[in-house]
């Protein structure tokens, strides 16, 4: 049985059984009640009340046929998904990921994360998460583009500025954002642009928002390293993934003086000891669309390629996992602690299994959880929702010197409620104590819902 205070076990069994196979909700679920025993010492009415039990049940769950026609005139049929999990705190807020792995567990552990996620930012935003078993990966541009407005054909009911509000994540960027806009605009006869966020700069987007997660995590880490008196200059940076949170990422690391030495694709890693080269990046991951293995190529010297063992198993001093969820194991926490890593930040949501979180904690590594390290992509839409909704447009110095206040806010406010609850240090706890106690206030004052 998982460490979770036994008050709280009837209500993870309930989870186990209303929710069976879906172990990445489990999961996520388990790591946030470990660390609610602190919290009904301190209220034990959220118990009387079910209010627990309340927020780990989504609102709403809505799954949907996306039937489309492909490039060959062959009908194919993809499943589609919204988990509209909170709406406690503003309008259900959350990306859209489109990969063969996507599940109704996958997007349920994803919305219940983002619900913790969007109380932390500050902003007026609830949680949810979507999606589709959609592979957008070799694809054509037509393909894409007809799959999307199926999805939204059906969607397009359920959202709305102020009632669901989604994004991009894995599969979903620009591209795809525009042809599901375009796709809203015709069947609700309406502009209305605070209805996706992520869009491009010519029809409402946000300046900064594609770079906000990477870059928000980069800051994530150096206000951890600054509570040690530390900073990213200098250190070696090992960034896993090499998709839109991975690139920025990288991109920030070299801005606060630092240098990445690796990063990765699902079918492998490089290495280039003398920093990655952040302009054939993009130019390979952003442009051709190629596989990460094409670098070393194009390179011409320096750097090699890996399908073989981890990204973890390269010394560096911070890590920064940006690929997808359980990529980082036990075994790799224990190598990256071997070579003597000082901090961790999640860039994507959930990478490290909670083996791996323990170890980190255990041995004193600085360890910034996905709900706060990550959480500066969803707050840079919500000053996207902000823009649309004044009719406005920011400056990117403006848009990004707001995120990052948003991130120090973060930072320190996880940093004072764990202290607070008596455990210095650990942002796990900081990150999921104030993200549940916000969403639990909120629903208290509006009565049983
Ligand atoms: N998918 C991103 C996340 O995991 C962003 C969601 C959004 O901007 O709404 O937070």
């Amino acid at each position: 049985m998982p460490r979770i205070d036994e008050k709280l076990i009837p209500i993870y069994e309930d989870v186990l059984r209303r929710n069976a196979g879906e172990t990445e909700f489990h999961q996520a679920v388990e790591e946030v009640l470990e660390s609610l025993g602190a919290v009904i010492g301190k209220h034990p009415e959220y118990l009387d009340n079910a209010l627990i039990e309340r927020i780990c049940e989504p609102e709403r769950q809505i799954i949907f046929r996306v039937p489309w026609v492909d490039d060959n005139g062959q009908i194919q049929i993809n499943r589609g998904f919204r988990v509209q999990f909170n709406s406690a705190l503003g309008p259900y807020k959350g990306g859209l990921r489109f990969h063969p792995s996507v599940n109704v567990g996958i997007i349920k552990f994803l919305g219940f994360e983002q619900t913790f996620k969007n109380a932390l930012t500050g902003m007026p935003i609830g949680g949810g998460k979507g999606g589709s078993d959609f592979n957008p990966r070799d694809r054509s541009d037509g393909e894409v583009m007809r799959f999307c407005q199926s999805f939204m054909t059906e969607l397009y009911r359920h959202l709305g500025e102020y009632t669901d509000v989604p994004a991009g994540d894995i599969g979903v960027g620009a591209r795809e954002v525009g042809y599901l806009f375009g796709q809203y605009k015709r069947l609700t006869n309406r502009y209305e642009a605070g209805v996706l966020t992520g869009k491009g700069l010519i029809y409402g987007g946000s300046r900064a928002r594609t770079e906000a997660t990477g870059y928000g995590t980069i800051y994530f880490i150096d206000q951890m390293l600054k509570t040690k008196g530390a900073s990213l200059d200098g250190k070696r940076v090992v960034v896993s993934g090499s998709g839109n949170v991975a690139i920025y990422a990288v991109e920030k690391v070299n801005e606060f003086g630092g240098k990445v030495v690796a990063c990765s694709d699902s079918s492998g890693f490089i290495v280039d000891d003398g920093g990655i080269d952040l302009g054939l990046l993009k130019e390979i991951k952003l442009v051709r669309r190629q596989r990460i293995s094409d670098y070393v190529g194009l390179k011409g010297s320096g750097a090699y390629f890996s399908n073989k063992g981890s990204v973890w198993e390269i010394p560096c001093d911070v890590a920064v996992p940006s690929a997808t969820q359980n990529e980082l194991h036990a075994n790799d926490a224990s190598a990256l602690i071997r070579n003597g890593v000082v901090a961790v930040g999640e860039g994507a949501n959930m990478p490290c299994t909670p083996e791996a979180v323990r170890l980190f904690q255990s041995e004193g590594v600085l360890f910034g959880p996905a709900k706060a390290a990550n959480a500066g992509g969803v707050a840079t839409s919500a000053l996207e929702m902000q823009q649309n909704a004044s009719r406005d447009s920011w400056t990117f110095e403006e848009t990004e010197a707001r995120l990052a206040v948003i991130m120090r806010r973060i930072h320190d406010s996880c940093a004072e409620t764990a202290e607070a609850y008596g455990a210095p240090g650990n942002y796990v706890l900081g990150a999921n104590v104030t993200g549940f106690v916000r969403v639990a206030e909120a629903m208290q004052a509006m009565g049983v819902i």
